[in-house]
């Protein structure tokens, strides 16, 4: 087995390609098979000067490894399609040879013209095609000698495909099964353009066959595209790969999820931003290995290898599957909190560093060992600000509500205690805080509310007295004297 994954780049890459990578992955994987990373980049108009280089860095962080393609390199390199446009041209022109392919010289003036010639309420949308090839200027329609004296002379010219009305393309998918298509439906489309460079139909299918791929995974976008590979497979007596076709991803009002609606609702669509929110990558696989696929036994917290062992094609559906960022968000939680606090606090110390200047990695390793069940991303750390800063401002509404005339008082008690107290630990807090409850005849939350405003600013958060511990003596004296002077 031989599979690839073949990104084109014009942009950074998505979540719906890495999703394509994964299965790749996934299946030379689980077959001992070969994956390759081909990057097709014949197309100069939309070409995205780094967007091959985060293609390459997306994958790494992810954990997605390749066995041939750029840097690593591979018996049928090379891997980028820009250096391979020799061979596409050597086969456009046995296609040519076969008669299977011809050379068209029409303007794309005189393409439109045909266009605004033949629209009309039967025939919306006129194609180069069976029914209006005879009408163009193509080497069909010219003599032989015209033609070799127009390409003498260098006029300017694409190769198409010629493509039989009548004909039934069919293909077996592995996801949807038996797909037909009618040839009369499929256009002579361009195999080479103008500026000599293949299509990505021609590159596509060529690279498929020399690097002997032997499954061809990709989303279902993709579909309508397979007829014309299958023609031109046919033409030239190859054998096409097994095709499987994903189903699409949809976003969660419903539609395809798009660049557009996936901003409108905040869903980030490349795989670059997830990272830059913070994303564990382990998380972000794990759901987009249950976006089209399951394992059919329920299970959803999968290690990579767990999936390698069990993933297979018959279980990967035909219905579009909506985006849910909740679930992801659940799935982030799930493998955030299966971190040691240390290697939590490596990842995020340069943030830390940088938003709250002069903390250590000790400091900051103790803290997300007492915020874990309350953090969503290992970022969401540095937001606790209280943790790092004494706080400026005490919530208004609830100080308002719950700040009552001897809540200095008690918190001036309560520091006495403290100041005598050796041992700083949660078990000492809370007996002091208790102790001093039942000696005053208050509620606890007339003490405990309080001491959280002042050590915190907020009316809830953390484990009080884990806080006190983590925050220390000294910063936790100075801010019950700071609350107590501020708000009474
Ligand atoms: N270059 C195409 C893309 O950008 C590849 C599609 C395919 O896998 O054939 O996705």
């Amino acid at each position: 087995m031989r599979v690839r994954f073949a990104p084109s780049p014009t942009g950074y890459l998505h979540i719906g390609g890495l999703r394509t990578a994964l299965y790749n992955y996934l299946l030379a994987r689980r077959h001992g098979g070969a994956f390759v990373l081909r990057i097709e980049d014949t197309d100069q108009t939309r070409f995205v000067e780094d967007a091959e280089q985060d293609i390459l860095d997306s994958l790494a962080w992810a954990g997605i490894s390749y066995d041939e393609g750029p840097q690593v390199g591979g018996a049928f390199g090379p891997y980028q399609q820009s250096a391979r446009s020799d061979r596409y041209k050597e086969v456009a022109d046995e296609l040519i040879a076969l008669g299977k392919a011809y050379v068209a010289f029409d303007t794309s003036e005189e393409i439109d013209g045909l266009k605004t010639r033949l629209t009309s309420p039967e025939n919306p949308n006129p194609r180069y095609d069976f029914t209006t090839r005879s009408q163009m200027t193509n080497s069909i329609t010219l003599s032989s000698d015209e033609t070799a004296s127009r390409l003498a002379r260098g006029d300017e010219y694409v190769v198409r495909l010629l493509v039989e009305p009548g004909k039934d393309v069919s293909f077996q998918d592995a996801v949807r099964g038996q797909v037909s298509f009618e040839s009369n439906a499929v256009d002579d489309q361009v195999l080479i353009k103008s500026d000599g460079l293949p299509t990505y139909h021609l590159a596509n299918i060529v690279d498929d066959h020399d690097m002997q791929i032997t499954h061809v995974i990709r989303g279902e976008e993709w579909l309508s595209s397979t007829p014309k590979h299958i023609l031109l497979y046919d033409a030239l007596g190859w054998t096409a790969p097994q095709m499987a076709h994903l189903p699409l991803i949809l976003s969660p009002t419903g539609g395809k999820l798009s660049k557009r609606n996936a901003d409108k609702e905040g869903i980030p669509v490349s795989v670059l931003q997830y990272r830059q929110k913070g994303y564990e990558p382990d998380a972000l696989i794990n759901f987009l290995a249950l976006l089209g696929w399951n394992p059919g036994t329920g299970q959803e917290l999968m290690t990579l290898e767990e999936m390698v062992s069990v993933f297979s094609l018959d279980r990967v559906g035909q219905a579009g599957v909506q985006f849910d960022l909740q679930k992801l968000a659940w799935f982030n939680e799930q493998y955030l909190r299966s971190r040691s606090p240390g290697s939590i606090a490596e990842s995020v110390y340069p943030l830390a560093a940088e938003r709250h200047p002069g903390v250590s990695l000790e400091y900051l390793s103790s803290a997300i060992l007492l915020m874990l069940e309350r953090l969503s991303f290992a970022s969401d750390i540095v937001e606790a600000t209280y943790l790092f800063q004494d706080p400026d401002v005490y919530e208004e509404k609830s100080v308002a509500k719950r700040w009552k005339a001897n809540s200095g008082q008690l918190l001036t008690l309560y520091s006495d205690k403290l100041k005598s107290t050796s041992a700083w630990t949660t078990e000492s807090m809370e007996a002091l805080l208790k102790g001093m409850v039942e000696h005053e005849g208050i509620g606890i939350g007339e003490l405990m509310f309080p001491l959280r405003m002042a050590l915190t600013g907020l009316p809830s958060g953390p484990d009080l007295y884990a806080m006190m511990v983590l925050l220390g003596k000294e910063t936790v004296q100075r801010r019950l004297v700071k609350a107590t002077t501020t708000l009474s």
